[in-house]
């Protein structure tokens, strides 16, 4: 079941280090260093360069010298691994927009700002710079919500480059969460369950998908958003891939099921529209040549990738 992707994280050029991460004086140390490099995130968008036809970005990565002209918080970076292939540390520098835009400097080189899914969508940017500009979002948003101690009410400070915040107070240590989604093509063999949800764009049909709850396993997670949104049984369930999606920090846990009855009862809350497509349809959807002008996801989305397999007949 499992094949390649281009979102595959056993890919990626990145060694976390999360022993060394620990040691904050080794921690300071590499961000002075010449081999360290710099993203910037500004309201949780990085910092791109492009082609003037933005056909193609890449991360704008500056070092330790330019930062400290940009005079932006080195002390508060978040550390998201050493590049495999360089030897360079990877660190991420996360601001308020405004503290970009009045940056010395920044006017000119902290330009432009593109927000993440923007970039995803367009598919521009090479994965590796997706995942590297997921990491640092991800680990961001939370950050920003996670100043204050759950515990205690007290203030908590950043550790381990961003992976540990601690309570002053009480001493509580707190983790990076990561919420996990799965992302379901329920099949019956022939067709797949599609569906279409409000803010989903105009004739954009995709698969289902819904948060995991606690004491729940993925495979029950499944059948319950599967029953709940359009009341179909699904019995069957197998692991296919997993994408991180950092808005704000999910995991998004693609699966296969198979569906054991076929009448579709919908959840208007949730669900505008759903229906069963066959290899035919689903496939016309891709290719945008569906003759109702119905659409699938583009191929930044796991949704794309278990459509692809449901096509070929691998799943
Ligand atoms: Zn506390």
């Amino acid at each position: 079941m499992m094949t390649s992707r281009s979102f595959d994280t056993a890919k990626m050029a990145i060694d976390r280090l999360s022993t060394q991460r620990t040691d904050s004086a080794w921690l300071e140390a590499q961000q002075k260093a010449p081999g360290a490099r710099f993203m910037v995130l500004a309201d949780l968008s990085p910092v791109i360069r492009s082609n003037e036809a933005r056909t193609n970005a890449a991360l704008a990565w500056f070092s330790p010298e330019q930062i400290a002209g940009f005079r932006l918080p080195v002390s508060e970076a978040l550390f998201l691994g050493r590049d495999k292939s360089t030897g360079d540390n990877l660190f991420a520098i996360c601001v308020p927009e405004h503290m970009a835009r009045l940056a010395p400097g920044g006017a000119e080189n902290l330009r432009p700002i593109v927000d993440l899914r923007s970039l995803a969508i367009q598919g521009v940017m090479p994965p590796n710079d997706m995942m590297l500009a997921g990491e640092a979002r991800s680990l961001w948003s939370w950050h920003l919500n996670a100043r204050h101690c759950g515990h205690c009410g007290g203030t908590t400070n950043v550790k381990d480059g961003g992976w540990k915040r601690k309570c002053w107070a009480c001493g509580q240590e707190w983790f990076p969460r990561t919420d996990p989604v799965v992302i379901m093509l329920i099949s019956d063999g022939a067709r797949c369950l599609l569906a279409h949800e409000k803010q989903f764009n105009d004739n954009v049909y995709s698969t289902l998908a819904g948060f995991v709850e606690h004491g729940e396993t993925i495979e029950d997670a499944v059948r319950r958003e599967v029953m709940e949104e359009v009341a179909i049984e699904v019995g069957d369930v197998a692991y296919v891939a997993s994408q991180p999606w950092p808005f704000p920090h999910s995991l998004m846990i693609g699966c296969v099921g198979k569906a054991l009855s076929s009448d579709i009862t919908i959840d208007p809350s949730e669900i505008e529209t759903a229906r069963w497509f066959s290899r035919e349809e689903a496939a016309a959807m891709l290719a945008g040549d569906h003759g109702e002008g119905l659409l699938a996801p583009g191929p930044y989305a796991i949704a794309n990738w278990l459509l692809k397999d449901f096509i070929n007949g691998k799943i």
